[in-house]
């Protein structure tokens, strides 16, 4: 498996929570907006994981809002999810590029993008294959 370093786009602080591990590795850390309320939310690193963790985990196909916990910018991407037409959200990639993910409980699509797509792209594949072996 990969392990996924993001940091936000806006404010360029790293999202990774080192003290609360998920899949044993570092989690992404979000705050989720719901119904009013906000709480913080752990996402796993691990490229391929769907596990998260929060106490404010919307009904499955809702859509929820996503912020930087530390400028609490909103990390709604321009895109929209391919598979049920959501907005999706854009974490920055901490060696470059972006990974985006569905705002809609239940939903799992997400995407990589690399802004040099050859040599990032291959470094990556090269990682994802020798952790499938
Ligand atoms: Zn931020
Ligand atoms: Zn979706």
């Amino acid at each position: 498996m990969v392990n996924l370093k993001v940091k936000c786009p806006h404010c360029g602080k790293s999202l990774m929570n080192t003290e609360h591990k998920l899949d044993r590795v570092s989690s992404i850390e979000l705050k989720i907006t719901y119904a009013g309320k906000n709480a913080p939310i752990y996402l796993s690193s691990k490229y391929g994981s769907y596990t998260i963790e929060s106490e404010l985990i919307p009904p499955q196909g809702k859509v929820a809002g996503f912020r930087c916990p530390h400028c609490d910018a909103d990390l709604k991407s321009t895109r929209k999810c391919e598979m049920c037409g959501s907005q999706m959200i854009a974490l920055e990639l901490k060696d470059g590029g972006l990974v985006q993910v569905c705002s809609r409980s239940g939903c799992r699509k997400h995407m990589l993008e690399f802004q040099d797509p050859d040599a990032e792209l291959e470094a990556f594949y090269k990682a994802y294959i020798k952790s499938l072996k």
